[in-house]
């Protein structure tokens, strides 16, 4: 496999994050403000240790750096971790502390909700600082649920994609769809008006219900979906999802779905290519929502953000293009791509 890594990966910062007592909750990581301020969301999630949570922001912020430079974004790439107290807490009062935290990085980082947080949060970070987005639209601006328009990018990707790599449209096509929350239900519902028929799982069985009632998909195990009957997988759950017990399972020829970080390793994405499996790199299918975040930070109107998601589908079909005639994996091209362009931005700003 031919893996070019001639432009080498970055961190630029790492900041930790005190409450009112000054013990430190989480960090923020930044991993590139070449191409603009670090923009990515806040995960609130429980931690064994602050090494690894620190672990974690290091590789999600390098995600957010690599999908909002792919995405022609004028952002770089951030993230903040906070470790979710075990006991009970005063939720606001630390989401007041983290946007002290965020504010005194003056704009170098701009946050948004991720796994774990969400508005009402990011209007407490609001109160001590303007460097956040995710808020409640305002009508005729960009803003709100970013989830829709993840959902369109994801499944106009997957018709792009199907296309390229069955040599099919999504009519009469099986899409196995793992998770039916924000993103995955919306994505099941084009998918049904697409003519696709739909397996699903959701370790919550009343939203698994409600699709089986409305689209007429069909429910199974959440230990089944990945190694369903189907021509497509869409992980649209957790990360880590294609590993070393998942791949040699896999029924599907193309993986496209919404979930960050779906390669366990990348030793992973080799080991689907070398199954002749077509992956959709998740963070150039799933830009939808960061767009429209970021749309709402920039106050740009709702057009740019529609025109921003349809240039998903195409740049995808590239990147297989490009992966098939360079005979490397599609994560590979992407993460070359990513990183060409914070370089080229490095160096504008130099
Ligand atoms: P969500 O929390 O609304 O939905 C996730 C769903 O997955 C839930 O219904 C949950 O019950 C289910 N789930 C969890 N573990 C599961 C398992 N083992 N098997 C089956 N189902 C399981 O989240 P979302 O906003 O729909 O996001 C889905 C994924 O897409 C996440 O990985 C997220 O990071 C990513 N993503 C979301 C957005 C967005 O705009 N919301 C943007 C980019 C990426």
């Amino acid at each position: 496999v031919h893996r070019p890594h001639e432009v080498s990966d970055f961190q630029e910062d790492i900041h930790v994050v005190s409450d009112a007592d000054g013990e430190a909750i989480g960090v923020i990581a930044i991993h590139s403000t070449a191409l603009g301020p670090a923009a990515g969301g806040c995960r609130f999630w429980h931690y064994d240790s602050h090494a690894h949570l620190t672990a974690d922001a290091i590789r999600l912020a390098r995600g957010m750096s690599y999908k909002n430079a792919v995405a022609g974004l004028p952002l770089g790439g951030g993230k903040a971790v906070l470790q979710r107290p075990a006991g009970s807490f005063d939720r606001a009062a630390l989401f007041r502390a983290f946007g002290d935290a965020v504010e005194s990085l003056g704009g170098a980082y701009v946050t948004a909700e991720d796994v774990g947080t969400g508005v009402a949060d990011m209007e407490r970070v609001r109160e001590r600082t303007r460097y956040v987005a995710g808020l409640h639209a305002e009508p005729g601006k960009s803003g709100g649920d970013p989830s829709p328009w993840t959902a369109r990018g994801v499944f106009e990707s997957m018709r792009a994609a199907a296309r390229f790599a069955l040599g099919s449209d999504l009519e009469g096509l099986t899409v196995a769809v793992q998770g039916t929350g924000n993103v995955g239900a919306a994505l099941c519902r084009m998918l049904r008006g697409a003519g696709a028929r739909l397996v699903i799982a959701d370790i919550d069985r009343r939203r698994v219900d409600a699709l089986v009632a409305e689209l007429g998909a069909r429910a199974v195990g959440i230990d089944e979906i990945v190694a369903a009957e189907a021509d497509i997988f869409a992980p649209c759950a957790l990360g880590g999802v294609l590993n070393a017990r998942t791949i040699p399972a896999l029924k599907a020829r193309l993986i496209c779905g919404a979930a960050n970080n779906q390669l366990a390793t990348e030793a992973d994405g080799e080991a689907l290519a070398a199954r002749g499996i077509v992956y959709a790199p998740d963070y150039v299918v799933n830009a939808g929502g960061i767009i429209n975040v970021s749309a709402e930070y920039l106050g740009e109107a709702p057009e740019e953000v529609e025109q921003r998601v349809g240039e998903i589908a195409p740049r995808l079909t590239r990147i297989l293009e490009a992966a098939t005639s360079d005979n490397t994996p599609p994560h590979i091209v992407a993460d070359t791509l990513a990183r060409r362009i914070i370089a080229r931005g490095r160096r504008a700003a130099a």
